[in-house]
């Protein structure tokens, strides 16, 4: 149930945004998620729709990009992207989690109405 802290202080972002660039309408958000952050991007569209209601961003398209989490290796410090195995691709010794690395939560972007009219969108 942690994502609705989170969706709370999503769309306090998107507020404090459009009324900084005075934006009337949000229509698509991108949102970034690392692989270890636990956030289900079910339960974060289904607050957003709750919650959205009478701000800016209200009914606005969420999109979801997963990034992994990245590694560093022990030994030589080569840094790489965490697929399979926690070794180190040019090495071979083992490597570590990168702190704070694969909790990601935040905007990557997000379009206004305004421009996909502009763009003939109209979505
Ligand atoms: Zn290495």
């Amino acid at each position: 149930m942690h994502e609705l802290p989170v969706v709370e202080d999503l769309i306090k972002q998107l507020d404090e945004e459009s009324a900084e660039r005075d934006i009337r309408r949000i229509s698509s958000v991108e949102l970034v998620i690392g692989e270890l952050s636990s956030v289900v991007d079910e339960a974060v569209q289904m607050y957003f729709d709750l919650l959205s209601e009478g701000h800016s961003c209200e009914g606005a398209r969420l999109k979801f990009r997963f990034v992994p989490s990245r590694l560093k290796c022990t030994s030589c410090g080569e840094e790489f992207e965490h697929e399979k195995a926690f070794a180190c691709p040019r090495c071979g010794a083992p490597a570590k989690l990168i702190k704070g690395s694969g909790r990601e939560f935040y905007i990557k972007s997000f379009h206004t109405e305004e421009e996909a009219h502009e763009q003939g969108k109209g979505d």
